[in-house]
Order: structure tokens, then C-alpha cells, then sequence
């Protein structure tokens, strides 16, 4: 059994300390899991994807735990989100005094000091030395939609490129870019015009087969990526893909936008995963782990591309102060030693699903960069993805206290809060080997 306490980076208080995981008690769900769970799923949305019946009732750290007392090692972060862990002290002590003073304004419309020490943060966070601004929203799809926006009105261009595989969130503008299951388009459309889509990792075809046929290079405003894939299954580029894209955009001044929504705030052990690649892209995008878990999202773009007018763009709530004095105290907290932490454990965590790759045949292609990693689940006979048996995998994981989540077709991701140690992550691999085992 394994605490939290034992990571000595966090120096959590023993008041919030919740206890060991994995701790199970009897069968899941428990009484009061199978409760909530009945009331819920009579009024909610039948569109969420509830893989397994997890009803939560706290957490901290990378430690969750239910409502009915079961405790379970947090591999997934809600979404690649709580970068410093659940209800780290430092945020949750930023929330409460920023809302004791100032909630909300509108950063539309007036100032606050919780906006501008965040914007000079996010602003200093980008390589290169050029000046930078910052647009800031309440989730990623709106800072797709922002940077889409942004990138047309720049460019007066109306063409935009993104890649088969990608996801860049789900309100009709991202969608329309989004490219990843068929599930998510699906009697949707029709979504925004002027957007084409090619494999990802394929720049050639951009010119072979788009610039030949579709648009002339002169009419593309914009091309969105992911530096490395996110549900589309945890994909990483070869090392020229960007490089060669970068030089293609720079050629035909079109802009490079990474959404780094999901591989961004120190996730892949660098503040964004395009570092890995030696490049710098026009635009950025950022939300899911840069406020643990606030509804916050960003658009970072060159202070020479940023130039839409007063009204041009705006938002009620996006910026607001809580989420900024979050975000703020998230990103010290990476950038002080949680970043590191990833780059640190990202060899650790490889190298324990490559030896349960070789053990058990079922578990294949290991990849991944800092603490954004993940396998695939194949059938033994035909070596094909198999998601069904992942399907099976994540239930067991579940039932022994390790939370989990799908990515792609037949990929599991393993992307615990930044702050997880060496002793959790361990327990993390034996509870997913032990899985495994059991789908054989
Ligand atoms: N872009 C990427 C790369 C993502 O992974 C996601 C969400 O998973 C989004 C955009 C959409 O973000 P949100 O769910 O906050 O709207």
C-alpha cells in the first residue's frame, strides 16, 4: 500500500491527506456509487462516455476516492488535466483568496491584476524571444474557435488544414477541424466550409494533393496541429513532420497553429510538446492542465499576428479571475518542479509498459513523451488492435483501484497528474500488468 505522503516534492498537510491507494473494498460499485450513479444516469446527457462506474466523492493527488470510501491511483488526471494533482494546497489557497476578493469582472471589459501576472507568465513560457499576446477562454474549443477566428481574420484567407487522427474539441468550428472518430461528426454537419484534412504526419500530401487540387496555398489561413496526437490516439510524429511543416507554412505565409491543449503545460516534461521538435508555431493553444482543472483555455499567438481590432473578439466569463489566480499558481508548481518530474518518470513509466508489452502479447506499441504515454491492446492471433479486450482491460484496472482512459481506436493512455512518484507509479504499472492479465 502506497500514500501520497510519500511524494516528497508535495509536502501535502496530514488534514487533506486522504489515505493509501489503491484501497478496495468488495465489489464496485459500492452502495453508494450504485446510488448516485442510478439518480444520474436517469437526468444526464446520454452522450457521456462513462467507461466504468467510478462516483466520485474527493481527491488528492493522484489518489481518488469514491463514495463509498475505495481509494484508486489516478492515471488519467480527469482528462490529462490535474497537472498538480488533485486539489493541490497551492491552487485550492489561489482560489480561495482570489474568490474572497474578486470572482468576476469581465477581462473583456476591465482590468485585474489576476489576468495580467497570468498573460506575462504565458507570454514568457513561449521560446523564440518574439512578443507574444494572449486571448484567453473558458475551455480548448473555444480556443480553437478563437484561433480559428483569429488566423482568417489575419490572414483575410479562408482555407484551413488540420489531420486525419486530430481532435481539437467539439463546438462547430473545432469540430469541423476535429477528425478523429466518426462518432463526433456524425449527423452534426454540415460544420464550417473551407476546412480539408491529410494524414497526420504527411506534409507532401498537403501539396501533392490539397494544393493541387483543392486550394491554392494563397487561400490557406491556417494549419492545426496536434505535436503530438491526444485521442487520437497518442501519436508521435516523426521528427521532420513539423520542421517540414513549419518550412511549408513559412513558404506560403500561412500560419502554424499547435493545439497544445492536451500535450501542453509541462505534460511531455517540456511547457509544450512542439519543443520536442525544434520548432515555433504562429499560434498556440492551451487549457485542460494549466489551471488543475479550472475551466480555463488560452490563445497565444505573436504579438504581429494578434491584430484584431476592440470588439473583434471577447468573452464574458473567459479569463476570470479565479481561474487566472489558478492557473498562476499551476504553472509555478510545473514550471518548479512538476515538468521536471515528467521528464524524470516518463523513461521509468516507458520502460514498465515495454516490459509488460514483452511479457503479455496483448499489449503493443509503447510510446510516449514525459507523462503522456500509452500502448495498444491487440489480439494475440492476428496482431490487430483489439478493442474490445482494452475494453476489458480498463474494467479490470478499475476493480483492482487504477483509473484509466481510452485514446484513439485501441490505445490505453497512461497520464497521471505530473506530480505522481516513482513508488505510485510502480503500483500503477503492477495494477495494469495484473490487468491485463486477466484478458489473456
Ligand atoms: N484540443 C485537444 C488536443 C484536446 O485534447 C481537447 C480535449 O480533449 C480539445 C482540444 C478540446 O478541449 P475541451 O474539451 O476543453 O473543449
Amino acid at each position: 500500500m502506497l500514500g501520497i505522503k510519500h511524494n516528497e516534492q508535495e509536502q501535502r498537510s496530514e488534514d487533506t491527506w486522504i489515505g493509501p491507494a489503491p484501497w478496495i473494498q468488495g465489489q464496485l460499485p459500492g452502495p453508494k456509487a450504485s446510488a448516485l450513479i442510478e439518480r444520474d444516469d436517469k437526468l444526464t446527457s446520454p452522450s457521456y462516455t462513462r467507461d466504468y462506474p467510478l462516483a466520485v466523492k474527493r481527491a488528492f493527488g493522484s489518489v481518488i476516492e469514491d463514495l463509498d470510501g475505495n481509494r484508486f491511483l489516478d492515471f488519467a488526471a480527469g482528462i490529462a488535466v490535474c497537472a498538480t494533482g488533485h486539489c493541490h494546497p497551492k491552487v485550492v489557497a489561489a482560489i480561495e483568496a482570489q474568490a474572497r476578493s474578486l470572482i468576476h469582472i469581465c477581462g473583456s471589459d476591465f482590468y485585474y491584476p489576476a489576468m495580467t501576472e497570468l498573460v506575462e507568465k504565458l507570454t514568457a513560457m513561449v521560446p523564440g524571444g518574439r512578443p507574444q499576446r494572449v486571448y484567453l477562454t473558458n475551455s480548448g474549443t473555444e480556443a480553437v474557435e478563437a484561433g480559428i477566428k483569429l488566423a482568417r481574420y489575419h490572414t483575410r484567407r479562408p482555407w484551413i488544414i488540420a489531420f486525419h487522427g486530430a481532435f481539437h474539441g467539439r463546438t462547430m468550428g473545432a469540430l469541423s477541424l476535429t477528425c478523429s472518430k466518426a462518432r463526433q461528426r456524425e449527423r452534426f454537419g454540415p460544420l464550417i466550409p473551407m476546412v480539408a484534412h491529410v494524414p497526420y504526419g504527411d506534409v507532401q500530401a498537403i501539396e501533392s494533393q490539397l494544393f493541387r487540387y483543392q486550394m491554392a496555398p494563397s487561400e490557406v489561413a491556417a494549419v492545426f496541429v496536434e505535436a503530438m496526437q491526444g485521442e487520437g490516439g497518442y501519436v508521435i510524429p516523426d521528427q521532420s513532420f513539423l520542421k517540414d511543416l513549419r518550412a511549408l507554412c513559412d513558404k506560403h505565409r500561412i500560419l502554424l497553429v499547435c493545439d497544445e491543449i492536451q500535450s501542453g503545460a509541462g505534460r511531455t516534461g517540456k511547457w509544450f510538446a512542439f519543443e520536442h521538435f525544434d520548432i515555433v508555431p504562429d499560434i498556440i493553444l492551451m487549457a485542460k492542465g494549466m489551471a488543475s482543472g479550472m475551466p480555463l483555455g488560452a490563445v497565444i499567438a505573436r504579438d504581429d499576428v494578434m491584430n484584431w481590432p476592440p470588439g473583434a473578439q471577447g468573452s464574458t466569463f473567459g479569463g476570470n479571475p479565479v481561474c487566472c489566480a489558478a492557473a498562476t499558481a499551476t504553472l509555478k508548481l510545473i514550471e518548479d518542479g512538476y515538468m521536471a518530474n515528467a521528464a524524470q518518470l516518463s523513461p521509468k513509466l516507458l520502460a514498465g509498459l515495454s516490459d509488460i508489452s514483452a511479457k503479455r502479447k496483448v499489449i503493443a506499441r509503447v510510446r510516449g513523451l514525459g507523462l503522456m504515454c500509452a500502448a495498444d491492446v491487440i489480439s494475440r492471433r492476428t496482431g490487430k488492435g483489439d478493442p474490445k479486450r482494452r475494453e476489458r482491460i480498463l474494467q479490470a484496472a478499475f476493480q483492482r483501484g487504477l483509473v484509466l482512459l481510452s485514446c484513439g481506436e485501441t490505445a490505453i493512455r497512461f497520464c497521471p497528474p505530473l506530480c505522481i512518484n516513482e513508488a505510485q507509479l510502480d503500483v500503477g504499472l503492477k495494477l495494469f500488468d495484473e490487468a491485463v492479465a486477466t484478458v489473456l
